[in-house]
């Protein structure tokens, strides 16, 4: 570590109140003696913010330790149930300006920095993101983190240490590019290495009997290879409350490189291979968002992930407790952020009776206690099946144990429902086949206590369909957790202009307590307060309009209205619909049919993960369509169109406070719940949107006046799916047999006629599994009304308004009281 404490040699180190110097000293010293960088003073010096950056991450971070071994030690120490969130996805963003609000340490930083000439803004703007995540999965867990810590719950974060996170995008002619995500090339301030804490993680092998000291004949793991997992601590800060919880990530290492014995002298350098070859598991984050994948590598991950913090966790127990386990199920409960962990289900049993010594039936009470489960999807190309042919070769011994967990399962299978085989076949554990799969969600839900869906409408699916038969079996384990966001990063945070205009209206109790936004409602009718609204609004706007035109070379008129959809592409959150729109208002454009058309910048961003190619022809399209609006003269005054580069969470820090208008227009009943919307809603936009996810109770939460419905429900798309006749739908509607033809006749791509076939032949497809044809009319019509809205000045910000006051729901710490109160058992930290 760079950093060294600032303690006199024998001060506590976990003393509170350790004495600092003041913030300008400290940087100062880290800039000179830290670092050895020497300030010239010329502030067009282009390393000095860089160095500045770092410096500035020491400072704070040296506030941020004594408090972190406090309550790592206060955490360990509690005989109170402790939490274990494990995920294999951590989106975290950026650390500095959390750390810095967190500790109220927002004044001093920028008295310290005026020394040098440059603002708090360009410094933070120094620090990569740390894009351990895909999109909404990894985003939450980062929000649940700040939750936790924010109600200074027991709850420690586990995830893997990715040398790669999400890769950056780059637009190239349309296309995207992807380039490593490098994230780690200058070193991360925000980690500890605790060397001390390594575990074993073992591989392959076989599975052998042996006799015990008692004379029991019980099984065992030979002939394995071994990785080692070196856990990288990350400090999550509470909210100017003396907590700092623990994100612990670790890092794949081979266990000995210079133990040579197996190699002779000539293959050194293949032993010193190996070593690569054992740390390629926490090398690089799989860039698949809700889509299976099914690689070898990828079950690495997964399972090293969960057999070190499962041994993690026990040894802390057995330093305790000893080898007594009876009570480890009620003081210890693991949270699986999607299937992805559900390895634990089986390793968990596996440490208890092979390592520990307990019997079958004593392991699976402990195992039932303490496992949760929280499903994040219904599409069914993304639940997680595991070849059972890979499962016995890379962890032969976690088979045997799912084989035994099967067999007991599908006993209390016959019970409920004698004699009937389908439903055997269709519940157990494994599907069989030529090719028998490991059915992980299934897994999951037998072995877990709780098993959540993410929204109510997601949860009510879960329960009536894709889990209908467990939910008949075991209706007590299935509940609702609605996903919500925090509103310390996702308003407080990147919308310093609102938040001072809060802060100065209803006090500042909401940033610990978001239900305290309703406040704002009555302000809703005030002409003076409104007026302040919309001036922050016109701020953040020009900040986005500036950040559009440095990456895109697009300029945004700041008096146009602002229409956003950014998040992963795929074809169910339905960009493609949002496409139709704006090849509509272009149409119109160019028959002059222009009357009452608000003009509106419209922006799109979002990764398509590399191998999905239809995902990656629409960001394609979005570009080519782009290029020619914005060329059009006719155009200028009415529509811009952006395709947003590299979309990540310091980018949606500076788009959702801009948003007026947000776009969550997916196929109803595919959005398990969508957290980005929570975010924009925080934030004043108002969202055109389907009956899907949480778009749901956001409408409820607004009002169902304050929201842009379009579309048909759950229900609907299923009824239509029977006979879905999109050819028919076109031809009935001039307005649609336009905008097919510009799309068809090649006018956004002359170059490459036929290059968006698979797109147009998709929509007009009656096997179309996203309907996006049959939403259109009324999705075309929803938006005309939103642009009549948005002309009432009064009104729609007066909308915007009771949108954010209506958001107070949507807080992660509320969604994390529900899992503490309904889940976890657990209370705060004393
Ligand atoms: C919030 C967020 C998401 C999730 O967005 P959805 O619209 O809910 O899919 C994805 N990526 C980033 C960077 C986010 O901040």
């Amino acid at each position: 570590m760079s950093n060294t404490l600032s303690a006199p040699p024998n001060a506590s180190p976990t003393d509170t109140s350790f004495p600092h110097l003041d913030l300008s000293s400290e940087l100062a010293r880290h800039l000179t003696i830290t670092l050895g960088h020497d300030f010239t003073g010329d502030s067009t010096d282009k390393q000095n913010s860089e160095y500045l950056y770092q410096a500035l991450a020491i400072t704070v971070r040296d506030r941020l330790v004594p408090i972190w071994l406090e309550t790592w030690k206060k955490t360990c120490l509690s005989e109170d149930r402790k939490v274990y969130y494990l995920s294999l996805e951590f989106l975290i963003g950026r650390s500095l300006t959390n750390a810095v609000e967190n500790l109220d340490l927002d004044e001093d930083v920028r008295k310290a920095l005026r020394a040098y000439s440059v603002g708090m803004e360009e410094v933070a703007d120094k620090e990569l993101d740390a894009g351990l995540g895909n999109g909404g999965l990894g985003r939450l867990a980062a929000c649940f983190l700040d939750s936790c810590a924010n109600l200074q719950l027991p709850v420690v974060g586990y995830g893997i240490r990715y040398e790669y996170g999400m890769f950056h995008q780059h637009i190239e002619d349309g296309r995207q590019v992807e380039d490593p995500d490098r994230w780690l090339r200058d070193g991360n301030p925000w980690e500890i290495k605790r060397p001390e804490d390594t575990r074993r993680v073992r591989f392959y092998g076989r599975t052998e009997n042996y006799y015990d000291e008692h004379g029991t004949l019980r099984p065992r793991l030979v002939d394995s290879y071994d990785v080692l997992a070196v856990p990288f601590d990350m400090p999550v800060p509470g909210y100017r409350n003396d907590t700092v919880n623990t994100l612990r990530l670790w890092k794949a290492s081979t266990t000995d490189v210079f133990n040579l014995s197996e190699f002779n002298a000539g293959s050194y350098p293949e032993a010193v291979a190996a070593k690569n070859d054992a740390e390629q598991i926490s090398m690089v984050l799989y860039p698949n968002d809700a889509s299976e994948n099914g690689k070898e590598l990828r079950l690495k991950q997964q399972y090293f992930l969960v057999s070190a913090s499962l041994q993690d966790v026990i040894a802390r127990w057995v330093e305790q407790h000893g080898e007594d386990f009876s009570d480890f199920g009620r003081k210890n409960c693991f949270q699986l952020n999607d299937t992805h962990p559900a390895c634990a289900v089986p390793e968990l049993m596996r440490l208890l009776m092979d390592e520990h010594g307990l019997e079958w039936d004593d392991a699976w009470d402990v195992v039932t206690r303490c496992m949760a489960y929280t499903n994040h999807t219904l599409l069914p190309e993304a639940l997680e099946r595991w070849s059972v042919g890979l499962f016995s070769r890379l962890l032969p011994r976690l088979l045997d144990i799912i084989y035994e967990i099967n067999a007991r399962f599908l006993k209390l299978v016959d019970q409920q429902w004698p004699g009937d085989v389908a439903m055997r076949r269709e519940m157990s554990l494994i599907e069989e086949g030529d090719n028998p799969h490991i059915r992980m969600a299934y897994l999951a839900i037998v072995g877990s206590f709780s098993v959540n869906g993410v929204a109510g409408l997601h949860t009510q699916l879960l329960e009536s369909g894709l889990f209908k038969h467990f939910n008949t079996l075991w209706p007590r384990k299935f509940n609702n957790k609605t996903n919500g966001v925090t509103q310390r990063r996702w308003l407080s945070h990147c919308n310093p202009g609102l938040r001072d205009l809060l802060n100065e209206t209803i006090g500042e109790g909401w940033q610990k307590d978001l239900t305290k936004i309703k406040e704002l409602t009555p302000y809703a009718t005030d002409a003076d307060f409104r007026k302040k609204w919309i001036d922050v609004k016109q701020e953040n706007k020009a900040r986005l309009s500036d950040l559009v035109v440095a990456e895109t070379g697009v300029r945004f008129d700041t008096s146009f209205m602002f229409d956003v959809q950014v998040k992963r592409i795929h074809e169910y959150k339905r960009q493609l619909l949002n496409v139709l729109h704006i090849v509509h208002l272009y149409d119109r454009i160019l028959r002059g049919e222009t009357a009452g058309m608000v003009p509106r910048c419209v922006l799109i961003g979002g990764k398509a993960a590399p191998g999905y190619h239809v995902a990656k022809l629409i960001v394609k399209l979005i570009n080519d369509v782009a290029k020619k609006v914005n060329n059009h003269p006719a155009a200028n005054d009415l529509l811009k169109v952006v395709f947003f580069p590299n979309y990540r969470v310091s980018s949606m820090e500076v788009i959702c406070p801009a948003t007026e208008l947000s776009e969550q227009i997916s196929t109803a009943g595919k959005e398990a719940s969508g957290t980005g919307n929570m975010k924009f809603m925080m934030n004043g936009a108002l969202t055109i949107g389907t009956l899907d996810g949480a778009n749901i109770e956001i409408r409820e939460n607004a009002g169902a006046e304050n929201f842009f419905l379009f579309g048909l429900d759950a229900a609907e798309v299923t009824e239509l799916k029977k006979d879905y006749r999109p050819n028919e739908i076109i031809a009935a509607d001039e307005d649609i047999v336009r905008i097919m033809n510009l799309l068809e006749s090649g006018h956004f791509n002359p170059d490459n006629p036929g290059l968006f076939d698979l797109l147009t032949s998709g929509l007009r497809n009656p096997q179309d599994p996203w309907v996006t044809i049959a939403d259109l009319r009324a999705y075309i019509d929803a938006q005309a009304e939103v642009g009549k809205a948005y002309q009432d000045v009064d009104h729609w910000n007066q909308m915007s308004i009771l949108n954010t006051a209506g958001s107070g729901w949507f807080s992660s710490d509320r969604t994390i009281q529900q899992y503490a109160d309904d889940i976890w058992d657990v209370r705060p930290l004393s």
